[in-house]
């Protein structure tokens, strides 16, 4: 039976919408023998991570920490701490990612007004305006690098409509974080929620997230219970920012080591340098695609430098191809989600595996099936 024998993946060269590749020292720092999670030690880890997640959020917020569980769960924290039964919400739709928040909205109670824009496409700011003249929210939600389409959204206007009309701005930059200009101060946001298996490079499981003064004091006036006990930012944050750590659930230790590692290398490299190098391979891997016969799904200007959606050249067979990049040079590509399936890929390059050598290795590997 295979479970008698010793776990033994192949080396796979991550080039999907996440997991991405990951630096030997995150490895390394994984595999630190345990130490107990109230541990004196631990919650110096703890301060560090929250200082680290801090400068690269480019935010002062007191309110930063990292949530034990994937970038999904980061986004039902922001959603299930900010709406209550009954509260208005504005959703901004322009694939996967705005839907899934959306439906969680909805399961808070919330009464939600969708904004949507066709796959591919960004949101116009003026269909934001338009329909406010409808609704009240309380919070207004985007989605900064939507990893089903491609598509990088811009945000600084839609922050001050959210604010002039006295919502919340709140923010999913689970792809973009540490891997191009987030700037949570400046431009206004007031909850953001990642994830650490895309840009920032550690292993899936965990979430950073952050809350400004104003998003608190929203926290402070709930009428209601939040639903969800663990998600619960009342009971959370006694936790990460309490005086005394009052235990709340046993942190994933092991993770919290690898993220620490990772965020020692993005600051190590500097967020401007890793931006510039996520924008040059991103360069680089369209004039090479290009030449293929690839088309790029989103017009110039909105495209992520991180994750690259692109039209299959004709006759290549989506699911063939891909099995064969996995099978025979072990390169793991995405395939296209909802109304995109068998028709886009999704090519990430994403922190570790934004290198020049990840994009000749893929564009050989599909040079020589072609
Ligand atoms: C990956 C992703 C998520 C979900 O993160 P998980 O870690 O898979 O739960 C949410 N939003 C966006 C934009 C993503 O790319």
């Amino acid at each position: 039976m295979a479970y008698q024998s010793e776990l033994n993946t192949s080396q796979r060269i991550l080039m999907g919408p996440g997991p991405s590749d990951v630096h030997p020292r995150v490895l390394k720092a994984m595999a630190t023998p345990l130490i107990g999670h109230l541990d004196p030690e631990f919650v110096e880890i703890m301060d560090d991570i929250k200082a680290m997640a801090q400068l690269t959020f480019q935010t002062k917020n007191h309110l930063t920490f990292v949530v034990s569980a994937p970038g999904s769960a980061g986004m039902e924290t922001c959603l299930v701490n900010l709406l209550e039964p009954g509260d208005e919400a504005l959703i901004c739709i322009h694939g996967v990612f705005g839907g899934r928040m959306a439906d969680i909205a909805e399961r808070c109670g919330a009464k939600v007004t969708r904004v949507e824009a066709p796959w591919g496409e960004p949101i116009d700011p003026k269909q934001i305006k338009a329909a406010l003249e409808q609704c009240q929210p309380k919070v207004l939600a985007i989605v900064h690098a939507e990893t089903s389409t491609g598509v990088l959204q811009p945000l600084e206007e839609i922050s001050r409509i959210a604010h002039d009309a006295g919502a919340l701005f709140l923010v999913d930059a689970v792809t973009s974080y540490c891997g191009t200009e987030l700037k949570v101060d400046e431009w206004g946001i007031d909850a953001i929620y990642s994830g650490t298996q895309k840009c920032l490079s550690a292993p899936p499981g965990l979430s950073p997230v952050s809350f400004s003064e104003r998003a608190v004091e929203a926290l402070e006036k709930r009428k209601t219970k939040v639903q969800s006990w663990f998600l619960d930012l009342s009971l959370v944050r006694s936790y990460w920012a309490g005086a005394k750590r009052a235990y709340h659930h046993t942190a994933p230790v092991s993770a919290m080591f690898a993220l620490r590692e990772a965020y020692r290398l993005v600051l190590e490299e500097g967020l401007e340098k890793r931006f510039a190098r996520h924008r040059r391979n991103h360069e680089l891997l369209k004039r090479e695609l290009e030449a293929l016969g690839f088309e790029f799904l989103v017009q110039a200007g909105y495209r992520l430098p991180m994750l690259n959606a692109v039209k299959l050249p004709e006759g290549v067979d989506d699911a063939i191809v891909r099995r064969r990049l996995l099978d025979e040079y072990n390169i793991e590509v995405g395939s296209g989600l909802g109304q995109f399936a068998g028709k886009i890929w999704r090519i990430g390059l994403m922190g570790e595996s934004s290198t020049q050598n990840h994009v000749h290795v893929l564009v050989s590997a599909l040079k020589d099936i072609f």
